[in-house]
C-alpha cells in the first residue's frame, strides 16, 4: 500500500515537472483542490474529450451536443433539488482539526471488512488449489462468518440511517462512527464532533445593487443544462425517442474533503449524456449504457481487470437503478463515471417549477407523456487520472539504466511525432522542419535539437509521445529517417514518404472509434 502511495506521489510530482496538471495559482502557493492543465496536459484533456463526443455524437445518428451556459436561473436549483438536498454530512476530529465526510468513513470501515473476507479467501485458494469450493469456505470459515456478520449489520445500521424518513439521521451516523470505533487517521483519535449537512453548491450574485441582485450557483452538474433545453433541442431538431443530448463543460463544488489531486476537485469537468426513452424501457436501456459505456472504457486497452461496476445501494427517491464504473487507481478501485436511470424527475421537477408542459408526442401511441432518463456521467479529470496512473512506469531497461514512460494510448498522446536533427549542422535542422510542415496538418507534431539525441528519446517517453523520427546523414543522401518506437524503443529506418502513413492510423481518435463498432 505504501508503495502505491509512492507511486501516486511521483505521478503527481511528474504531471507538474512535464507540463500536465500544475496547482492552480502556483505563485501563490496553490488553491485547494483547484488546478490548472498545462501545455501538455491540455492536449492530454483535449483528446479525452474529442474521444467522448464522438463516440457519443458522431457514432449515434440519435445522440446530439449542446453547450449551456455554466450560469442557470436560480429556480433550476431548486426544481432539481440540489438547493435542498445537495449536502454531504461532514464531521471533524477535534484533535487533527481534520474534517471527513461521515458516510465515507463508514463506507471505508465496510470496504475493511469485506477486505478481510477476500484475504482469507485469496489464503485458502491458494492452500486448497482447484480443489477450492468458494461458497462452502464463505459458509463454514469462523473468520469469514464473523467478519460478514459485522459486515452486514453495519451495512443495516447504514441503510436505515441512510434512508431515515424526515432526511438523513445525523446523530445515527455519528453513533454509528463511535460503535465501530472509526478513528482520525491523522490524529488516531475517536474526538469527533457531531455530524452536519453541508451544502456543496457555490454561490455567487448576479446583477448590478445588492438590493437588486439575485444569487445565482456555479452549476454542480452540467445535466440540468440539458434537461431544460430538452424542448428546445427535441422540437428544433424533430428528434424522436429514443434520443440523447450530450454536453461537456466545467461543473463546480464546494467539496470538504479534496485530498486526492485532480480526483476530487472544486473545479471539473463533466461529460454527460442524457438518453431520453418511453417509460417502462428503462432497465433495458441502462443495461445496454452499462455495456456500451464499460466498452468505451476498456477500448482503451489498459485490461478488464482494471475495471468493475459497483452497483449503487442507496439509490435516490427518483433513481430506480444506478452503477459506478470504478476504476483500478493506486489507491484503490474508484468511480470514474456513474450511470444511472433517473426516471422522469427531473423533467417532471421542470414542467412543475416552471410551469411549462414537458412531454413527448408520440406518434406510434399517439399519447403525450413525460420521457424517462437514463444518464452518463463521467468526470473529464478523474478520466485523466486514470490514465496517467495506468500509463506511468519507471522502466528497468536491459543495460541496467532506468527510464520514466508514459505508455499512453497513442490516439490520445499530446504529441504524436517528435522530429530530431543529428546534429544543429550539414542542413538537418532544415530537414527536420521540412517533414514537420508536413505533417503538422495530420497530428501533433514537436521540433527538438537540444541535448544528445538519447536525452531527447527520454523526454519524449516522458510525455507518452509515441514516436521519434531522427535525421541523420543519411537522410540527406536517401530521404529515409529512423523511426523510434516508444514502447519497445526499437528502431526502423523508413522513407520520409512513408512516415504520414506509417503513424495517422495509430495516431488517430478514428482508430479508437473504429473499435467501438
Ligand atoms: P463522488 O461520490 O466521488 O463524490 P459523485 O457520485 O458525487 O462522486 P456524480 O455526481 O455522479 O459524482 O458525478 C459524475 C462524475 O463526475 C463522477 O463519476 C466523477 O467522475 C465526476 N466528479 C464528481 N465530482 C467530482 C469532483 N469533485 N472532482 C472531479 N470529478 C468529479
Amino acid at each position: 500500500m505504501a508503495q502505491q502511495e509512492d507511486v501516486f506521489k511521483k505521478i503527481v510530482s511528474h504531471c507538474k515537472e512535464y507540463g500536465f496538471v500544475f496547482p492552480s495559482s502556483d505563485i501563490y502557493d496553490g488553491l485547494g483542490a483547484v488546478y490548472d492543465y498545462g501545455q501538455n496536459g491540455v492536449e492530454l484533456k483535449n483528446n479525452i474529450k474529442q474521444y467522448w463526443w464522438q463516440s457519443m455524437v458522431l457514432l449515434h445518428d440519435n445522440i446530439v451536443g449542446i453547450d449551456a451556459a455554466i450560469f442557470m436561473h436560480p429556480t433550476t436549483w431548486k426544481a432539481s433539488g440540489h438547493v435542498d438536498a445537495f449536502n454531504d454530512p461532514l464531521i471533524d476530529n477535534r484533535d487533527s482539526k481534520k474534517r471527513y465526510r461521515a458516510d465515507v468513513l463508514i463506507e471505508e470501515q465496510m470496504t475493511k471488512y469485506e477486505d478481510k473476507i477476500q484475504k482469507e479467501i485469496e489464503k485458502a485458494q491458494k492452500r486448497f488449489g482447484d480443489k477450492f469450493d468458494e461458497a462452502q469456505f464463505r459458509a463454514t470459515n469462523a473468520r469469514v462468518l464473523e467478519n460478514q456478520q459485522k459486515y452486514d449489520n453495519l451495512h443495516q445500521r447504514y441503510q436505515e440511517v441512510m434512508n431515515a424518513p424526515g432526511g438523513i439521521d445525523l446523530e445515527g451516523m455519528k453513533q454509528i462512527i463511535l460503535d465501530e470505533e472509526i478513528v482520525c487517521p491523522i490524529s488516531g483519535t475517536r474526538n469527533w464532533t457531531d455530524v452536519r449537512q453541508f451544502n456543496l453548491m457555490f454561490k455567487t450574485e448576479m446583477g448590478s445593487t445588492a438590493d437588486g441582485a439575485s444569487t445565482i450557483y456555479l452549476r454542480p452538474e452540467t445535466a440540468q443544462g440539458i434537461f431544460v433545453n430538452y424542448l428546445n433541442v427535441q422540437k428544433t431538431g424533430r428528434m424522436k425517442l429514443p434520443f440523447g443530448i450530450a454536453q461537456i463543460g466545467k461543473a463546480f463544488r464546494n467539496e470538504i474533503v479534496a485530498r486526492q489531486f485532480i480526483f476530487r476537485m472544486r473545479e471539473f469537468e463533466q461529460m454527460e449524456m442524457q438518453f431520453f426513452i418511453q417509460p417502462g424501457t428503462e432497465l433495458d436501456w441502462f443495461a445496454k449504457w452499462k455495456e456500451t459505456r464499460m466498452k468505451w472504457h476498456q477500448n482503451l486497452g489498459f485490461g478488464a481487470e482494471n475495471y468493475r461496476f459497483h452497483d449503487h445501494d442507496k439509490l435516490a427517491h427518483y433513481a430506480n437503478a444506478a452503477t459506478d464504473i470504478e476504476f483500478h487507481m493506486p489507491f484503490g478501485f474508484k468511480e470514474v463515471e456513474g450511470i444511472h436511470s433517473r426516471t422522469n424527475f427531473d423533467l417532471s421537477q421542470h414542467a412543475k417549477y416552471s410551469g411549462k408542459k414537458i412531454e413527448y408526442f408520440d406518434p406510434e401511441t399517439n399519447e403525450s407523456y413525460t420521457p424517462y432518463v437514463i444518464e452518463t456521467s463521467i468526470g473529464v479529470d478523474r478520466m485523466f487520472l486514470s490514465i496517467m496512473c495506468h500509463s506511468y512506469e519507471e522502466q528497468q531497461l536491459p543495460d541496467g539504466q532506468t527510464r520514466t514512460v508514459l505508455h499512453l494510448p497513442a490516439a490520445l498522446a499530446p504529441v504524436k511525432l517528435a522530429v530530431f536533427p543529428l546534429t544543429k549542422k550539414d542542413g538537418m535542422p532544415e530537414k527536420a522542419q521540412e517533414i514537420i510542415n508536413d505533417l503538422r496538418f495530420h497530428f501533433n507534431c514537436k521540433y527538438e535539437e537540444k541535448d544528445q539525441i538519447g536525452k531527447r528519446y527520454r523526454r519524449m517517453d516522458a510525455i507518452g509521445c509515441p514516436y521519434c523520427v531522427t535525421v541523420d546523414q543519411q537522410t540527406l543522401e536517401d530521404n529515409t529517417v529512423t523511426l523510434r518506437d516508444r514502447d519497445t524503443m526499437e528502431q526502423k529506418r523508413v522513407a520520409i514518404s512513408d512516415l504520414r502513413s506509417i503513424i495517422e492510423d495509430k495516431v488517430s481518435i478514428t482508430s479508437l472509434l473504429k473499435k467501438l463498432l
